[in-house]
């Protein structure tokens, strides 16, 4: 399999197109074949046009038919794994393990929500028998569930080739749900985007489902992403990527004649919070474990700790102190692009020069994109009040932050922003005596960690990734990992007095499907007695 270059239109692949680009090599910072022609306003017109005429077949296919769906496309990529993982790693230069571990939870994933569909207990079925006799007024017969939105727009993300782009956890998530997905390609690792795009089509004609289905399309520039945003029959966005580009296309969305819903990850700190007992403990282990974590992937994943906070102690100072020999002897990792990397470099000089702040560790890198760690420490009172310290350092950066005792250590965790995760580290009994400490993370982000890290994403049924604004565009109400982000693309519909035979069957009295469902208050996987 090797990509041509071509947007991916329904069946069909572009015209002449726009401007074309190359992928680069960060590793060598060689420019890689083909060209990919950036689509232009008929294309988004045509891959739109067709997403919304897919989208009431796609409304009613059932959950199995979802789910056979979603296998395939999984199979499909296990099956391609090595040649995908080959050009992944051309344009990403991350390493070949990694990748393949991504190929492998991406068809992991798409099998999960996949199930979740079929299961159909996320559409939250709910029936109210009516009572014609019921006095002084009588009670209608009331249905709803969730129903998809409509064609979804999704953004794939750069740090994750597989896992967040073109099949990953929103495209996934989105088909499951039952809404046609166009997909606009990172400009990062167009190749890789192009080889999953042709493997989805496959699957949408094997499968016998409509041409709208499934669109690509590429982009030198901003153009294709904001016109399909602002698609009048577009319905719903999911973004992975920078506060900047997350916030922009949620305030064009919002000020579009219709606003539409976006679901954009954004930035995130991920403070990590230490207690005195934790480094008592067990503090070697947590100088490997936060190194590991804050330095995987050369610091380019949104769970990424970059904050850690802790009280001031001969035992604190000597464990940073360990912290700092290890981030230094770090050697340097590339940069997903050459624009991440800039960014890094950019935002490390900015912190560099801010009042309060001491660089701890200072790696430097030779390579076209590399990065090496590069840490900063200050004072909780420099901290509190001063915005700019909170900003994430996308990469192999984090800011420790000193407290003077418990009470500081408190009031730094009530300036800090909505993040992904929030962790701490306690001491045997510790934990129990800092119910406040918790519920203070708890309020600002949406996921809590007890002494262990936050990268390494589990992606389950319970798992949450979101968190308040600027974690998330929506308030971290939605999660965009774990099954309950089908959610995100659906709305709910309610049924009045409708004869059974008119009803999807997901609300019908016999329960054709199965599900369970919430029948005159009460849950039952039963019929409609
Ligand atoms: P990005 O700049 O936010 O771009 C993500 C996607 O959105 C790209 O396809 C980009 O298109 C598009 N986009 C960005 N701004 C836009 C706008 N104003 N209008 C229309 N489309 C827009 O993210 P990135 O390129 O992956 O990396 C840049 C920075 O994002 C990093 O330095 C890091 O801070 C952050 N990041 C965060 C996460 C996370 O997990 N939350 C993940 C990756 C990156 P083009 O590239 O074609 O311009």
């Amino acid at each position: 399999m090797k990509p041509d270059g071509g947007n991916l239109i329904g069946f069909g692949s572009s015209g002449p197109g726009g401007l074309v680009f190359k992928a680069f090599n960060p590793a060598t910072g060689e420019a890689l074949d083909p060209g990919f022609a950036s689509a232009d306003r008929d294309d988004v017109d045509r891959a739109v046009q067709l997403a919304a005429e897919a989208a009431p077949t796609w409304a009613r296919l059932t959950g199995a038919q979802r789910h056979a769906f979603l296998r395939h496309i999984a199979d499909s990529l296990e099956a391609k794994a090595a040649d995908l993982v080959a050009r992944a790693q051309l344009e990403t230069g991350l390493p070949e393990a990694r990748l393949k571990g991504e190929v492998a939870r991406t068809a992991g994933q798409l099998r999960l929500y996949g199930a979740e569909a079929e299961r159909g207990d996320w559409l939250d079925a709910r029936i109210e028998t009516a009572q014609p006799d019921r006095s002084p007024l009588p009670k209608p017969d009331h249905r709803s569930m969730l129903r998809a939105i409509g064609p979804v727009v999704v953004f794939g993300s750069s740090n994750f080739p597989f896992a967040y782009s073109v099949a990953g956890g929103d495209t996934a998530s989105a088909f499951a749900a039952g809404c046609p997905v166009i997909v606009k390609a990172h400009p990062a690792h167009p190749g890789t985007s192009e080889l999953v795009g042709r493997l989805i089509l496959h699957a949408v004609r094997d499968c016998g489902l409509p041409e709208g289905t499934f669109s690509l399309l590429f982009d030198a520039g901003y153009e294709v992403g904001q016109a399909l945003v602002q698609h009048p029959q577009v319905k719903a966005v999911g973004f992975t990527g920078s506060l900047r580009g997350g916030r922009a296309l949620a305030d064009l969305a919002a000020a579009r004649p219709e606003p539409i819903p976006v679901y954009a990850e954004m930035g995130s700190i991920n403070p990590v919070f230490l207690l005195p007992g934790a480094l008592a403990e067990r503090g070697a282990a947590i100088v490997e474990g936060l190194h590991a974590s804050a330095t995987l992937g050369v610091g380019q994943f949104c769970t990424n700790p970059g904050l850690i906070v802790l009280q001031r102690s001969p035992e604190a100072e000597r464990f940073v102190a360990t912290l700092t020999a290890k981030l230094a002897a770090t050697p340097e990792g590339a940069m997903l692009t050459a624009g991440i990397a800039r960014n890094f470099a950019h935002n490390v000089e900015a912190r560099t020069g801010q009042p309060g702040v001491r660089v701890l560790a200072h790696g430097t890198a030779k390579g076209a994109c590399g990065a090496a760690p590069v840490w900063f420490e200050t004072d909780a009172k420099f901290f509190v009040g001063n915005p700019a310290l909170s900003e994430e350092i996308f990469g192999p950066s984090s800011l420790v932050v000193w407290c003077q005792d418990r009470a500081e250590l408190r009031r730094v965790a009530r300036s800090l922003e909505g993040s992904l995760t929030a962790t701490l580290h306690a001491g045997a009994d510790e934990a129990k005596q800092e119910g406040d400490l918790i519920e203070l993370l708890a309020a600002r982000a949406g996921r809590v960690i007890l002494n262990g890290y936050p990268t390494g994403l589990e992606v389950s049924s319970a798992i949450v990734h979101a968190g308040p604004y600027p974690a998330t565009s929506d308030g971290g109400r939605s999660t965009s990992v774990g099954t309950r982000a089908l959610n995100r693309w659906a709305r709910l519909v309610c049924y009045q007095n409708f004869a059974d035979d008119l009803l999807p069957p997901e609300l019908q009295n016999a329960n054709p499907l199965h599900l369970r469902r919430l029948v005159n208050g009460a849950w039952t996987t039963g019929p409609v007695a």
